[in-house]
């Protein structure tokens, strides 16, 4: 059955039983006065009324395809069960991962933000629904978590694992969806379970009983979201308590004697000491964000101090062209200083969308554009590119490069993904407007409408635009009384010849065309502070303000300590970073480079992927001799689309960095006999293909182009085996050994040797006089007696304890 239906159908069941709305009793927000908060404020989503070309198809696909598909996964797979049998009203263990019940909590809180803008009857009802069956699930005590609830209640377990299982991780989403359904309904029964639960929470985690801090960040921006809400400062102090924990030894419970989680969980030191992005990126990411918050309710400076230290080894040294973060999928975290790989790049969804809300808060605390120019670089690329066009396919991880491995998926058994786009997606209005004082900023170009109440005035706003394809638009000023006040209006550093507000990335040209702006017709200056042009003037009604933006192809070139992007280009157009997909060139795109003087040109291309623009120009093509040299190969159009769009056309190469140098391209392996042999593994994870595709990794370490290990195999003994049609004379086989100390569980073999397959069809070892290296970072030659054979066989013995991996063999 289809969520729709099903909601339909619960609905018309009277399995509630409640006065129906039949038109949704908005609240208005109850205003609580609260002693201090961001410096700017945000104008909500809510007062943000979008009627845009690109972002309303979007909204309307989350609220009424998203939405309910999401629900719908959740009734499928056992969600929403889990609360039914915990609030006693069916039988049956706990089903799915132990931290399920935060998804259903996010997919609420989108819902409510989607029936803000679109009220919604059934979806209404249905909410009300699992409301009611969550106020049965919870305990008396006010806990709530079905792991621990079924079959019957496990009060013994109750915060004996709070590391792995993630009790308080999940309730954050509860608060956050309690409160956005509380602020748009007007009905406390969500709110109420949340305080009860976060009043259990105070009593549970406090300087006198357990002072561990949770497992998996959220709840710190929950309880922030709370305290707002209510006006309760327990709530805010309870936030602050679980930030001061990180990085402390305190009590930890039963399991406190295991001490710290250390950095994974950014528990390696205290919060406010920390200066380097580390770990699980979501996690920090959520960390980093809740330090702004209570930072900002409380004036606490040294947790300020430590994110903005933080921010800039992020924006220096961890940050993704597309705006992703986290750069290894092992511990789904940050990598070192410049470690970005392409192909193998993490960049979980969740982790932008972590990024965004990270830095909203930190341009709402320092009142600069640099957080909005890079809010905006994740929202248009890693963060969009999260989620299919029609609403119901996903990524997890969102890399740059692909050779045809990566594809959407209908959804995940951790669904942490595509629950976060359904309560995202709704919010991003939010992210267009702000005020302070008296004064309004405009950060995103969004065709919209909106009426912002400064501290002396009503003052709406009226935006219309093309973008991102077009850089011109102009807003429709109508203050309630005439007055004097500023309008700062961002100009993207892009705008600016500043690809990113650090030396990360550069544009390889500066161009002299410059933003421009006209008040009422007569051309302004731009007066540019913190990356917004000030207008400041005595505004009457009916005013405009006209903005145009230099949209040129640009050329992107990454810091050179950025290994992976060495000899690489990428292009971007206003906020939009391109890549290059397969079907849009003949199959291929590893093949192609992108020479420095090569003509690019941009055209709007209505036809293709609901709309886009693309970018065209000239590539040479590239081919690798039987050498192992890459070679030119002729010429040939390429077309370049935006990389959110990429993956709705099957799978295939991708590549966002572009090859700038022959040497930077992968074309397809030379017929080499390694290349052509039909390759067989004991055990294959990660890539079999991988060892003979010749391309050469600069060390043992590198992971960027794939290996083959053996990984989760560990001290047993495994083999390699390549076959051929016919015999062939064979006196030589090179292994370069993948081995990851230090991240991961690969380590070069204990031994190894080769062996061929005689006439009588035994595989038989070779007659060789030299050692079998086990060296890193280089190939390891073995020469023997030669052999005619139609098979060669590599038997690897790997390490007691440890997996062990090859990047790449050569059989000659
Ligand atoms: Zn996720």
């Amino acid at each position: 059955m289809t969520a729709q239906k099903r909601i339909l159908t619960a609905a018309l069941a009277g399995l509630v039983t409640f006065a129906l709305c039949t038109t949704l009793c908005l609240a208005r927000e109850k205003e609580v006065e609260l002693k201090r908060d961001y410096n700017v404020k945000p104008v909500p989503f809510s007062r943000v009324n979008v009627s845009d070309d690109f972002w309303t198809p979007r909204l309307e696909i989350n609220s009424k395809v998203t939405i309910p598909y999401a629900f719908g996964k959740c009734e499928e797979t056992g969600r929403i069960r889990n609360f039914e049998k915990s609030a006693g009203l069916m039988e049956g263990k706990h089903e799915g991962i132990y931290f399920n019940d935060s998804d259903v909590y996010k997919i609420m809180e989108g819902a409510a933000y989607s029936l803000q803008a679109q009220p919604d009857t059934m979806m209404r009802l249905y909410l009300d629904k699992v409301i009611k069956i969550m106020a049965a699930a919870q305990w008396e005590d006010g806990y709530l978590f079905t792991f621990y609830s079924i079959p019957e209640r496990q009060p013994e377990k109750l915060w004996t694992n709070i590391q792995r299982v993630h009790e308080q991780y999940c309730v954050g989403h509860m608060y956050e969806g309690a409160v956005a359904h509380y602020q748009v309904t007007g009905d406390k029964l969500f709110l109420d379970i949340a305080t009860k639960n976060a009043d259990l929470m105070c009593k549970v985690f406090n300087p006198n009983n357990r002072t561990d801090p949770p497992g998996h960040q959220e709840i710190e921006i929950g309880l922030c979201k709370l305290y707002r809400a209510t006006g309760d400062e327990k709530y805010l102090d309870q936030a602050k308590f679980f930030l001061d924990q990180r990085g402390r030894l305190g009590n930890r419970g039963p399991k406190g004697d295991k001490g710290l989680y250390g950095t994974y969980s950014q528990d390696h030191k205290p919060v406010t000491e920390q200066t380097k992005a580390v770990g699980h990126s979501v996690r920090a990411a959520y960390l980093y964000t809740g330090m702004a918050d209570v930072a900002a309710l409380t004036g606490n400076m040294d947790y300020i101090k430590a994110i903005d230290t933080i921010w800039k080894d992020v924006l220096d040294t961890k940050l993704y062209l597309t705006g992703g973060i986290g750069a290894a999928g092992g511990h789904e975290g940050f990598g070192g200083a410049y470690e970005l790989p392409n192909m193998t790049a993490y960049c979980e969804t969740c982790a932008s969308i972590a990024n965004i809300f990270w830095n909203h808060r930190m341009f709402l605390m320092h009142d600069d554009a640099k957080y909005m120019d890079v809010l905006e670089r994740i929202l248009y690329n890693a963060a969009l590119a999260g989620i299919s066009m029609n609403g119901d396919r996903f990524f997890y991880p969102n890399p740059l490069q692909s050779t045809g491995q990566h594809a959407r998926s209908p959804w995940f058994g951790c669904a942490c993904c595509p629950s976060n786009v359904a309560r995202f997606v709704p919010s991003v209005p939010g992210y267009a407007y702000a005020h302070k004082d008296n004064n309004v900023y405009v950060n995103l170009f969004i065709s919209s409408q909106t009426t912002i109440e400064t501290s002396s005035n009503k003052v709406t706003l009226t935006q219309q635009t093309k973008y991102p394809w077009e850089g011109t638009g102009n807003i429709k000023v109508e203050p309630e009384k005439s007055d004097k006040f500023a309008i700062y209006i961002r100009i993207p550093g892009w705008a600016r010849n500043e690809a990113v507000p650090s030396d990360l990335y550069r544009f390889q040209k500066t161009i002299d065309e410059q933003a421009a702006l006209k008040v009422n017709g007569r051309r302004a200056s731009l007066d540019l502070q913190r990356g917004y042009a000030r207008i400041e003037r005595k505004w009457d009604k009916g005013d405009t303000i006209e903005l145009s933006l230099p949209m040129l192809v640009r050329r992107v070139i990454a810091n050179e300590n950025i290994k992976a992007d060495l000899g690489r280009v990428a292009l971007q157009r206003g906020p939009i970073v391109f890549c290059l997909e397969w079907p849009d060139n003949d199959g291929e795109v590893l093949n192609l480079m992108i020479p420095d003087d090569a003509k690019l040109k941009a055209e709007f291309r209505p036809d293709l992927l609901n709309g886009v623009e693309v970018i065209t120009g000239n590539a040479r093509l590239t081919k690798r001799a039987a050498d192992g040299d890459i070679v030119p190969a002729g010429q040939k159009a390429f077309t370049a689309i935006p990389y959110y769009a990429w993956a709705h056309r099957g799978r295939g190469q991708m590549v966002v960095w572009a090859a700038r140098k022959p040497e930077a391209s992968r074309p397809a392996p030379a017929d080499t006999l390694t290349y052509i042999s039909k390759t067989t593994a004991s055990f294959v994870h990660a890539s079999l293909d991988a060892i003979k595709d010749q391309s050469i990794p600069a060390s043992s370490s590198d992971s960027s182009s794939l290996q083959l290990d053996f990984w989760p195999h560990k001290g047993t003994t495994e083999w390699l085996r390549f076959e051929w049609d016919t015999e062939h004379k064979i006196s030589s086989v090179k292994v370069y050994w993948f081995d990851d100390t230090g991240r991961g569980g690969c380590r070069v073999p204990k031994s190894w040797r080769v062996l061929y397959r005689d006439a009588k069809g035994q595989f038989k070892p070779v007659n060789s006089s030299g050692p079998y290296g086990t060296e890193k970072d280089k190939f390891n030659e073995v020469e023997f007696k030669l052999v005619k054979t139609d098979a060669v066989k590599i038997e690897i013995v790997l390490q007691d304890k440890w997996a062990s991996g090859v990047q790449e063999v050569v059989i000659e």
